[in-house]
């Protein structure tokens, strides 16, 4: 039985996370913790269900409401507010919180010597050099639930010595619902039309990260974070069918890749099971019916946003905070109708223009970036907006 904590329980990751667990069999798995920032009916209606020992609520007023929602319930169920208790009493913690909140959560579980199934990206992202001595940690240990580390974790380990033998990493992107767009067409698309993702059901503002490209442009600077590679040798291919989840070039010119249907569900269980594989499917590939996977290259001129995350991830120290805070406050600005899909990579590349260089020590520097880098990045926004 593995003692299962699931950061963010309400979000898009959590709820399939809970999908995986149902479908699993009895006793494989014990929710023992949940938490979320403040959607209170929802998680007092998993606590109900899930009986676990432990519910974190971020958000104090919505934490006092679901205490006392609990306590109507013969159920002995702690309510905290802290997030570092979870990591205390499961195996394995899966991060879904969304944004830079999950931060506390990664650091916590590595800490604690727990297994971290990351889908948080903005945590290792932002706090990668922060991160990185924590993983030495005896336990620790990172498990990718992002489709395409997922892929690449999976790849890698074709290898006996992935230092020695990998030549690329191949990111594939599925291009967004705006892929082969010009940019004059994209100038004033809609909250709706970004929103529309052709292959994968997700949250909103990965959605909207995956119209900018900005998606992919993070998951450059993870997949250096999570696999050490430098950047020469991360590559991204844009397939728009979302079915080769990533690949990994071999120097003996073999690509070893991972294809799957667009489902999160596996990523999730292959997080939970590892060094084993779930048993547990959510379908397969209907050979009979796919007939083609395309490949291309990005459109790196009109999805600004990919090159931008790229040059934030060679700076290193605190750019890619700076660069994945900005890009939350242009993304919750666009999704707040307050400024263009357009305007959201010149928001970025403008607060860029404002790092001040420094290299984090602590997680003090990286939430003083964090803070930093929102300042500028709103007070761009305040001046895209009246534009
Ligand atoms: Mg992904």
């Amino acid at each position: 039985m593995k003692r299962v904590a699931i950061a963010g329980s309400t979000g898009s990751i959590g709820k399939q996370t809970l999908e995986v667990i149902s479908a699993s069999n009895i006793g494989d798995y014990e929710v023992v913790a949940i938490s979320a920032n403040a959607s209170v009916a929802e998680i007092v209606a998993q606590a109900r269900t899930l009986k676990p020992k432990l519910v974190v609520v971020s958000d104090e007023s919505a934490r006092i409401n679901v205490a006392r929602e609990l306590l109507t319930t013969d159920l002995k169920i702690e309510v905290s507010g802290d997030s570092a208790q979870m990591c205390d009493i499961a195996d394995v913690v899966v991060n879904g919180v969304v944004g830079f909140a999950g931060l506390s959560v990664t650091i916590a579980t590595l800490k604690a010597g727990r297994r971290l199934a990351l889908a948080n990206k903005e945590s290792l992202i932002a706090a990668g050099p922060v991160v990185a001595p924590l993983r030495k940690i005896a336990g620790a240990e990172i498990v990718p639930v992002d489709s395409e580390h997922c892929a690449i974790h999976q790849c890698l380990r074709s290898s006996d010595d992935s230092s020695r033998d990998v030549a690329k990493l191949l990111l594939t992107a599925s291009g967004g619902p705006f892929r082969g767009r010009s940019k004059k067409s994209l100038e004033h698309v809609t909250i709706e039309d970004a929103l529309q993702h052709p292959t994968w059901s997700m949250g909103p503002k990965i959605t909207v990260d995956s119209s900018t490209l900005m998606n992919k442009g993070l998951e450059v600077i993870e997949a250096h974070e999570l696999f050490g590679l430098d950047y020469a040798s991360i590559d991204v291919v844009v397939h728009p069918q979302s079915i080769v989840h990533s690949m990994v070039e071999f120097y003996d010119g073999a690509t070893i890749a991972q294809l799957s249907l667009p489902d999160m569900r596996l990523p999730i269980a292959y997080a939970l099971e590892y060094p084993q594989r779930s048993t547990v499917s959510f379908g397969a590939i209907d050979w009979t019916r796919l007939s083609r996977l395309d490949f291309e290259q990005p459109d790196r001129d009109t999805f600004r946003c990919l090159a931008l995350a790229y040059a934030a991830g060679r700076v290193g120290g605190t750019a890619p905070a700076w660069l994945s805070a900005a890009n939350e406050v242009a993304v919750e600005a666009f999704l707040a109708g307050a400024v263009q899909w357009s305007q959201i990579a010149t928001i970025i590349e403008a607060t860029m223009q404002h790092h001040d260089g420094l290299m984090p020590e602590q997680v003090e520097d990286i939430l003083e970036a964090d803070k930093v880098a929102r300042h500028w990045a709103r007070d761009l926004v305040r001046k895209e907006s009246a534009k």
